[in-house]
Order: structure tokens, then sequence, then C-alpha cells
């Protein structure tokens, strides 16, 4: 069965709910991530966007991401919090932060991506595969 999970922004203006189990699961070491959420790394969950729900007002930033896609980054329009993300490159699919979930605990990091940007500083000691820019495509 489909696992339902919720979560949204600081405030709880925006609000959302989704019961598709990511595909992937990552974090993500671009430069683009970093100078938007102000971390050194983002970990993002990315799912099929057919049951995702979302509510309230949120702020669309696009920029071309490292991947050199479009990169459609939605942030609460009243506290600023990054919430969700669209990728042009993956059509169908919406990447959700994972500080936004309600309870994260159940997700399980698959991967590191984009490290060639990765802070010298953060160690990575997870035995998680590490890619340098996008993952391979299956
Ligand atoms: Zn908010
Ligand atoms: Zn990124």
């Amino acid at each position: 069965m489909a696992k339902r999970y919720e979560g949204g922004c600081h405030c709880g203006a925006v609000r959302y709910s989704c019961e598709q189990e990511p595909e992937y699961t990552f974090y993500c070491h671009c430069t683009d991530c970093q100078k938007t959420t102000g971390s050194p790394v983002s970990m993002e969950l990315m799912v099929p966007d057919a049951t995702f729900k979302s509510t309230g007002e949120v702020t669309s930033y696009v920029v071309t991401g490292d991947s050199g896609n479009a990169v459609t980054r939605c942030h609460c329009s009243n506290c600023g919090s990054g919430v969700f993300l669209t990728c042009a490159s993956d059509p169908g699919y919406i990447f959700i932060k994972v500080g936004s979930l309600d309870d994260a605990s159940w997700v399980e990091p698959q991967m590191h991506i984009f490290t060639a940007s990765k802070q010298k500083w953060l160690g990575i000691n997870d035995g998680l595969p590490q890619f340098a820019g996008m993952p391979p495509v299956e």
C-alpha cells in the first residue's frame, strides 16, 4: 500500500500531501542548493507527482541548475521556506525538501549528487554512492 505523508513550510501557510514512495532520495551538494537553502547540502526526495497535492501560496524561482536544466524552486510566499521544486529534466516528478516533511524518520538516503561542489569541510562517511554531477541514468 502506498505510504501517505505530509509536510509544509515553517509558518504553515504551505502544506502538501503525497501518497507515492520516493523513486530516489539524495543529498544534493550543488551550488544552487547551497545558496537557496543557506546550508552546505540539501536533502530531497524525488517523487512521482501524480498524488502530490499542495495548498498555500508559493513563490517560484526559476534558475538553470548545475545540470543545465531549468529548476523551479518553490518557497513559501510568507516565511520563505524552500518546500519543493521541479526540474525540466524530470517531468512528472516533484522534488520534496526533506526538512519540510512533518515526519522524515522513515526516509532512507540513497546517494550524494553534485559532490564536485561539495564543501571540503563536510565529511561524508555514510558509505552511500557519490556522484560528481547527476547520477547515471539507469
Ligand atoms: Zn510559510
Ligand atoms: Zn542541488
